[in-house]
């Protein structure tokens, strides 16, 4: 349907038979391809990168294409860069090994992932209970680094005892320190901790924290289907009746801990990732550019369908730009810099 003179091409009026009264139907733009017509405005646009790692620079132990090169040249045009991840699985440390592997330049300070976060987050509470963990020892370790109490990062003693649940009373203690219970990836996920992280949630003043809402890992090459860490919090948040205060990305609890360490401007940041859900979403809460890259999870065929959807919501969804994958960033960037 061709728009009216005066009329958005993104506000399409549709009308139906039956109904006299005109339906107004809100399309959104499709996000541009990045090219040599819009790479010198991309560049002017930020001074900071805030980049998914799983499906923007690596795909399990392998490096996406030149993915490593590209924020390389980045960083030789005096962009910052930090590397920001929901998994929490792995602490900075491990994962500065990773970089060493895969031949990608970071410091530690550069790198912000959800366990991370929370042991920021609770730093910055003053917290100095103990915390009740449902996760991994990504987590713990960065409790650790920040000298907060925690526990439960085992298998839980009560999984594969037998008995009746009107016994369990009789065998299950609770810490009376705990003041806090984190959900985070939990290989050893078990009736025995949602009842205790429920038991612990249910005293006044408890707090509730989780590291992401993912719901599934973007593991490929498998038929298999690996459950995320949206799964447990789910479970836990069932039980207990009470949402989560969430760390990871959509939320803007990460951009937060950056932006108050760093002194970032939203306006001068931009984030790229390979997943609308998480990484369009988290920053267009936070008011950044976004840019996003078609080596991961999200595909062009899920972002037509947004941008045809009449829930102003997905809209979010979209990003400002996309490429196929980091590394085409690189033919553009030389031919920028041969003007
Ligand atoms: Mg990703």
């Amino acid at each position: 349907m061709v728009p009216r003179p005066g009329q958005p091409e993104s506000r399409i009026q549709t009308h139906h038979s039956s109904v006299s009264t005109p339906t107004w139907r809100r399309m959104a733009a499709l996000p541009k391809l990045l090219d040599k017509s819009n790479i010198k405005h991309f560049l002017d646009s930020f001074d900071t990168v805030l980049t998914d790692c799983d499906g923007v620079l690596w795909n399990g132990d392998y490096i996406i294409g030149q993915a490593n090169d590209a924020l390389n040249q980045l960083r030789a045009l005096g962009k910052k860069v930090f590397f920001i991840t929901n998994n929490s699985t792995k602490s900075r440390d491990t994962y500065l090994a990773k970089f060493e592997r895969l031949d990608i330049i970071g410091s530690k300070e550069e790198i912000v992932s959800s366990s991370y976060v929370m042991a920021q987050y609770l730093k910055q509470q003053n917290f100095n209970k103990k915390v009740y963990v449902v996760g991994n020892k990504g987590m713990s370790d960065e409790l650790d680094n920040v000298g907060i109490a925690h526990m439960g990062v085992e298998p839980d003693p009560l999984v594969g005892c037998v008995f009746d649940l009107k016994d369990i009373k009789d065998v299950v203690e609770l810490d009376p320190e705990v003041g806090a219970v984190a959900v985070g990836f939990d290989g050893t996920f078990s009736f025995p901790k949602i009842l205790r992280a429920a038991s612990y949630l249910n005293k006044p003043g408890c707090l509730f924290i989780a590291t992401n809402t993912d719901e599934r890992f973007p593991i490929q090459s498998s038929k298999l289907i690996f459950p995320g860490t949206g799964c447990m919090v789910r479970c836990v948040e069932t039980v207990a009746m009470r949402p989560p205060t969430i760390m990871g990305k959509p939320s803007k609890m990460m951009f937060s801990v950056i932006s108050e360490q760093h002194q970032l401007q939203p306006s001068r940041t931009i984030v790229i990732g390979d997943n609308c859900k998480t990484d369009i979403v988290f920053g267009k809460n936070c008011g950044l550019h976004t840019m996003m890259v078609l080596s991961g999870i999200t595909q062009m065929k899920e972002l037509e369908e947004y941008a045809a959807n009449q829930d102003e919501e997905k809209h979010k969804r979209l990003p400002d730009y996309y490429l196929p994958q980091l590394e085409d960033l690189i033919p553009l960037l030389n031919d920028e810099n041969c003007k």
